[in-house]
């Protein structure tokens, strides 16, 4: 016991510190665009190419996002791949890895180009309300994206499909009709083929939503353990986390692109481009609008860590032993290697649900 948790601290420090190193990375990358003179001179290559306006953002954000990727390749290997594979939870191949990070690349650059129109086009003909539509259209982007990721996202990454294992089904299916949770079908997920980590997770919105399991999972627990884990995921879906998640991120959402809008109106006039929706002013945007959303992300995270503590509370309540909530919390905890007890800065600033020491204590504090 005392060997996993001194290899899950090494292991949450390594991580901790890798999210530190991408930051200022990223932060010293944006501020190099701005100062060098490299995105006015991406500006004049892409107005070279197009007459058009829409095209030319386009182009300019595909060619921004390519150089972030291949510059943030090798943190994203060592990341992704190295350290994973050093603390042994890892299955993946290089080239499983490398065909993932691609996959991943092309998805997140189709939702930037998607984002980046939409958000130019207001900052062209709405300069003083852009931030609000731009709230109204995030809204909707994550509606839709809420109802595509069990069926269209997660299925690009990950085998997917109703589990196996019938017994355990029915057994899961009854549990969600005793806690007043409607749900006609249990989804395995294919972790295993890249990770040895357990893991699961309410996906989607509405009547599209689904609770998968990790065949790491599946295969590692107990049947009444399982059940624990389960539980929490109904406890989500109950108590209506998904959709308290939206509404708490519109308000945090529209806070960020408000601060955004003043910070960004009022350091325009430090440098010479013309007005809020030139593209070469991409830069300055991106740094002030993650650091904006650095100052916001404890708070995001603080909300998360409540919705997560109601969420156990609800499956110690609904299942038979505490005891099996204990034992899944206790297992998960050095299967995946979480640091049991992070400093309480470690906490507030990165962790988005408790450390496995509180969630024991709150099984260990419910009669
Ligand atoms: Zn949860």
């Amino acid at each position: 016991m005392e060997g996993t948790s001194t290899k899950a601290k090494q292991y949450s420090r390594s991580k901790t510190r890798l999210i530190v190193v991408q930051l200022f990375l990223t932060a010293a990358f944006l501020i190099a665009m701005l100062f060098s003179g490299a995105s006015p001179l991406l500006k004049g290559l892409v107005v070279s190419w197009s007459r058009n306006f829409y095209l030319q953002v386009g182009f300019y954000l595909a060619v921004f996002a390519g150089i972030y990727y291949l510059l943030f390749l090798g943190l994203d290997f060592y990341g992704g791949f190295l350290l994973e594979h050093k603390f042994q939870l890892s299955n993946q191949t290089v080239f499983g890895w490398l065909k993932k990070s691609i996959k991943k690349e092309l998805l997140s650059l189709l939702l930037l180009l998607a984002a980046g129109e939409v958000l130019y086009f207001f900052l062209r003909h709405f300069p003083s309300h852009w931030w609000l539509l731009t709230t109204a259209a995030w809204l909707l982007l994550t509606i839709v994206l809420g109802k595509i990721t069990p069926v269209l996202i997660i299925p690009l990454f990950y085998k997917c499909g109703p589990i196996a294992n019938s017994e355990l089904k029915e057994r899961l299916l009854s549990l969600g009709k005793n806690c007043g949770v409607g749900i006609k079908q249990v989804f395995e997920v294919q972790l295993s083929k890249d990770t040895r980590k357990a893991n699961a997770a309410v996906a989607g919105l509405g009547k599209g939503r689904r609770i998968l399991l990790g065949d790491t999972l599946l295969k590692g627990y107990l049947d009444e353990e399982i059940e624990a884990i389960f539980a929490h995921e109904l406890g989500h879906v109950r108590l209506l986390h998904s959709w308290k998640i939206l509404g708490f991120g519109a308000v945090v959402s529209l806070t960020s692109f408000y601060l955004t809008f003043l910070v960004f109106k009022a350091s325009l006039s430090f440098f010479a481009f013309n007005g809020i929706h030139d593209i070469a002013a991409f830069p300055l945007l991106a740094i002030i609008l993650m650091a904006v959303g650095l100052i916001l992300m404890p708070i995001q995270h603080g909300y998360l860590r409540h919705l997560e503590k109601q969420a156990d509370m609800f499956a110690i309540e609904r299942i038979q032993s505490k005891q099996s909530f204990v034992s899944a919390m206790t297992k998960l905890g050095s299967q995946n290697l979480l640091d049991p007890s992070p400093s309480r800065l470690e906490e507030l600033l990165l962790y988005d649900h408790p450390p496995i020491s509180k969630r024991l204590r709150y099984a260990e504090e419910k009669k």
